[in-house]
């Protein structure tokens, strides 16, 4: 986590909203649609790391994708870097894409299996035009294979030679090769042992220090997100229930889901047992979402107006959002 180094966000979302489409009859018409992302605003600092955190399903990976332009938003502004990136095409994009990249959750599935280590680093150099003098490139790998914790005959060698913390390693390379200004870390130590992710998430905090990185930090564990986020928004259906400092939101959530969240942390304490709060039901389906606020059916603190009316996110105290009817 590093501070940023400036007060204009790098980035800027407002009201962004990705639907897909359901297909059915005879000619695959769109029948209906169903709302990943529904309408989600918020700002980020250069050097800044933001958290999204939810339960699967909540629509944080969708987000993450949709703002780094791998998938079309249906509705809002995306602003990058002062500039509106919503509906850019071409060699417009292709620059862009230079400046945003991705570390996906499952780095053997992301790395193509029948490249070598040096070609899968080499690969956005090249798609870029970046560093075309042979010597350059090679200088170039060497650095970024060093600065991963890797090691240069490992060039040679393919993803499946590798441990899953070796082959995140692999894949952040490939990331910053092209020198990106903002990545969208996609849940990316879920996939790896306890003991593994804590030496992944170090490496990109000092990679974020060195190379003054922002990131989104995708995760649905809210411990790993506490660590690494300067900020933390918890998303359930598809919309922000609470934005906040990090340590804001742990110490004091305001969201009925938040709280819910927080108290599931496994404590050493045995004395915090009794303050869990447990959740009954499944996250609604995004096809059908329940009327009023998405949480409703299952919120602890459910009032009678929370089946009609629709809680707007709200700054509750300074710097606090909430989307909640309580507050
Ligand atoms: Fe719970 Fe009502 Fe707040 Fe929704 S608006 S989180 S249902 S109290």
């Amino acid at each position: 986590m590093s501070s940023s180094s400036s007060n204009q966000p790098i980035l800027k979302v407002e009201n962004l909203v990705k639907s897909f489409p359901i297909l059915g009859g005879l000619f695959s018409r769109e029948v209906a649609s169903v709302k990943a992302v529904s309408g989600v605003s918020f700002e980020l600092k250069k050097g800044e790391t933001l958290g999204l955190v939810g339960e699967s399903g909540c629509g944080k990976s969708t987000l993450g994708r949709t703002i780094i332009r791998l998938l079309e938003p249906t509705s809002g502004k995306i602003y990058f870097e002062g500039k509106d990136i919503t509906n850019l095409e071409g060699p417009e994009l292709r620059i862009l894409r230079r400046k945003m990249q991705i570390i996906f959750q499952d780095p053997f599935a992301s790395l193509n299996p029948r490249m070598t280590v040096g070609a899968i680093i080499e690969e956005p150099l090249e798609i870029h035009g970046l560093f075309p003098n042979p010597k350059d490139r090679i200088e170039r790998i060497k650095q970024l294979v060093d600065m991963v914790g890797l090691r240069f005959e490992h060039l040679q060698r393919y993803p499946h030679e590798f441990s899953g913390g070796q082959r995140q390693r692999i894949g952040i390379a490939r990331a910053l090769a092209v020198e990106p200004e903002l990545i969208v870390c996609d849940e990316p130590v879920s996939a790896l042992d306890v003991s593994i992710q804590a030496q992944v998430i170090n490496l990109l905090m000092e990679l974020q220090k060195k190379l003054n990185l922002t990131y989104i930090f995708i995760a649905h564990d809210l411990k790993v997100v506490e660590h690494v986020s300067n900020r933390v928004a918890v998303m359930y259906l598809g919309k922000i229930a609470e934005l906040a400092d990090s340590m804001e939101l742990y110490k004091n959530p305001q969201h009925p889901y938040t709280q819910a969240l927080l108290s599931a942390i496994p404590f050493p304490d045995p004395r915090h047992k009794e303050d869990r709060i447990i959740l009954t039901g499944d996250v609604p389906s995004p096809m059908n979402p329940p009327n009023g606020c998405y949480f409703h059916p299952r919120c602890p603190k459910v009032m009678e107006k929370c089946n009609s009316q629709i809680p707007e996110l709200k700054e509750t105290i300074s710097g606090h959002e909430t989307s909640c009817l309580l507050y």
